[in-house]
């Protein structure tokens, strides 16, 4: 009788789950020596291997065990990045807990929130944070337990009442610990987004989300982490799973470097030259900080060959400076929170390679292709497709295995989630006809002006062009005549000539329509822009600037009546 082969389904391939602890296994098997450096608090690294990294998660999943953690319970990180956070990446996971990292920079009431909302049974604090940890769960219902990690070889402290000492509760768990069956669909991770407005919401990620998500960054064309390099996510690990960097780091055996607490442009200058640093991961504002920095001092970055730059625009100028003054290999890529997070990453294609110089860093500039796994389009209100030629923007909405489907504890018909299952980013972007995408802004932060739209991105980078321009940022400022005009904080370098507002208008003006350009009193000259909790630009508060400047002089007029 002939068979048709397509019918034939039962037990076409092994059923393997596509789960953390397999990561590790293999890592532990393939790459042993692999090392994982980490920066202490006293700024000496302390150097472990795959093998011990090992080791230690079997010990770590038993001490979590006489701890009272079952699959399914939530045990909580308050952590900089170090090997023992890695420890709990996937430590925790392995016993079919779910880790939810968080984000140290929240605010107190926020961080409360999200411990009591994501049910900590413990949390894993380091030691110069614990006092923030401690307050947070004072006076909960049901406090979790606390463990405090040391930030060198052990604690400086004795740890409080009631509290555990993690080298301590480790060494008293043994390391015969057997990894338990795992389905791939349950929850290894939980990560806040970071809650600008309203309260913040939980992604949570499942193991094969995370498996998918960090094999794909190992792709050459995306993130392209490898064997030969070492990494160092200078991306927190509490903000969207470090970029997935730990695990894919772990499924290629390539080296990690972790800098602990210190992430200033010096410390992370030396730190590269002291584990001779080969890719470094992190948003824009840590790469213009230390290339800003390098320029006056003198460091060897020489085994610098690259750096991954996300989760803000990058600017011209930063990927100009990083590549033609150093170098070193600009990735822009992009991503959320709810993308665990990476959506797209520029990697030119071969036929873009040797187009001239300018045109490729204007390429660079873009966020470049969709990885593979996740799709994009952008649309117009109405959720119809636009045109994908580089001249239409409208917001894009991405889908794929490792995009949340709906916020943790919350309803899937929130607006974020489209009702045949694409997820609207609120992003603004292009797409051109290679395939490209460019984010021209947060919907949030466009600016409209007489009826037209200007881009605050766009403003930024013609800013940041301008040779004594350290950074700047672009929000709307309410206008009686346009509707919204732009209004600019800037900063300036520290060594720069000295640039009147008049100066930088003019330097718009090569970019820019006359009625688009902001006013001279519009140009703020600051000494720093406000940052939010994962380091980007907080133009919340710079547009509350904005408003009570304005209430202030609305006052003012009313009370010379
Ligand atoms: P978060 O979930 O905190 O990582 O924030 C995600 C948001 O950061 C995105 O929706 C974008 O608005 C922004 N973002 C991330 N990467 C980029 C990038 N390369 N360029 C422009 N915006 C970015």
């Amino acid at each position: 009788m002939a068979h048709s082969i397509g019918k034939f389904v039962p037990g076409l391939m092994m059923d393997s789950q596509l789960t953390v602890p397999t990561i590790l296994q293999r890592a532990a098997t393939v790459y042993p020596q692999t090392t994982i450096q980490s920066r202490c608090a006293d700024l000496t690294v302390a150097t472990h291997t795959n093998a011990h990294l090992y080791e230690r998660v079997l010990r770590l999943m038993s001490a979590l065990t006489q701890l009272g953690i079952r699959p399914g319970d939530t045990v909580a990180s308050f952590a900089w990045n170090s090997h023992r956070h890695l420890e709990l990446y996937y430590a925790v996971p392995s016993i079919g807990a779910v880790l939810h990292t968080v984000n140290i920079r929240l605010f107190p009431d926020q961080r409360r929130y999200v411990l009591e909302h994501g049910e900590a049974r413990v949390v894993f604090a380091d030691e110069s944070l614990l006092a923030a940890v401690i307050e947070a769960v004072e006076g909960m219902a049901n406090p979790p337990e606390v463990v405090v990690m040391p930030e060198g070889p052990t604690l400086t402290a004795d740890v409080p009442c009631g509290a555990h000492n993690y080298e301590a509760i480790l060494a008293a768990s043994n390391a015969d610990e057997q990894f338990p069956n795992i389905s791939e669909n349950s929850a290894a991770s939980l990560c806040y987004t970071s809650g600008t407005t309203g309260e913040p919401k939980g992604v949570l990620y499942s193991h094969r989300s995370l498996y998918l998500h960090s094999l794909t960054c190992c792709m050459a064309d995306s993130l392209g982490v490898r064997e030969s390099e070492t990494l160092m996510p200078v991306v927190p690990m509490f903000h969207a799973n470090a970029w997935g960097l730990p695990y894919s780091a772990g499924m290629t055996g390539a080296a990690l470097v972790f800098p602990g607490s210190h992430i200033a442009a010096r410390p992370v200058a030396d730190l590269i030259e002291r584990c001779k640093v080969n890719c470094g991961a992190g948003v824009p504002t840590v790469w213009n900080l230390l290339f800003q920095h390098l320029l006056h001092h003198q460091h060897d970055i020489s085994s610098l060959k690259r750096v991954i730059c996300g989760g803000a625009a990058a600017p011209r100028a930063l990927i100009e400076l990083t590549e033609q003054q150093f170098g070193v290999e600009f990735l822009h890529a992009w991503g959320m929170t709810e993308i665990s997070p990476v959506g797209s990453a520029c990697v030119l294609k071969a036929a873009d390679l040797h187009k001239p110089l300018e045109e490729r860093i204007t390429l660079k500039t873009r966020q470049g292709l969709p990885v593979n796994g996740v799709e994009m389009r952008i649309v117009d209100d109405a959720g119809s497709d636009l045109p994908t030629d580089g001249n239409h923007f409208g917001e894009l909405v991405v889908r794929g295995p490792w995009v949340a489907k709906q916020y943790f504890k919350r309803s899937p018909e929130d607006p974020e989630f489209t009702s045949d299952g694409w997820f609207r980013t609120g992003d603004v972007a292009s797409i051109d006809a290679s395939g490209y995408m460019l984010i021209t802004d947060r919907s949030k932060d466009m600016i409209k002006s007489r009826g037209e739209w200007i881009a605050s991105i766009a403003m930024e980078n013609a800013l940041a062009s301008h040779p004594s321009v350290l950074e700047a940022a672009v929000v709307a400022r309410p206008d009686e005549l346009r509707g919204e005009a732009p209004a600019a904080f800037v900063v300036l370098k520290q060594e720069a000539q000295p640039v009147r507002a008049i100066q930088l208008i003019s330097h718009l003006r090569n970019s820019f329509e006359r009625w688009q350009l902001p006013r001279s009193k519009d140009i703020h000259f600051v000494g720093a822009l406000p940052r939010t909790s994962v380091g980007k630009i907080d133009k919340k508060v710079l547009r509350g600037q904005i408003k009570d400047a304005a209430n202030t002089s609305q006052e003012q007029l009313a009370s010379s009546d």
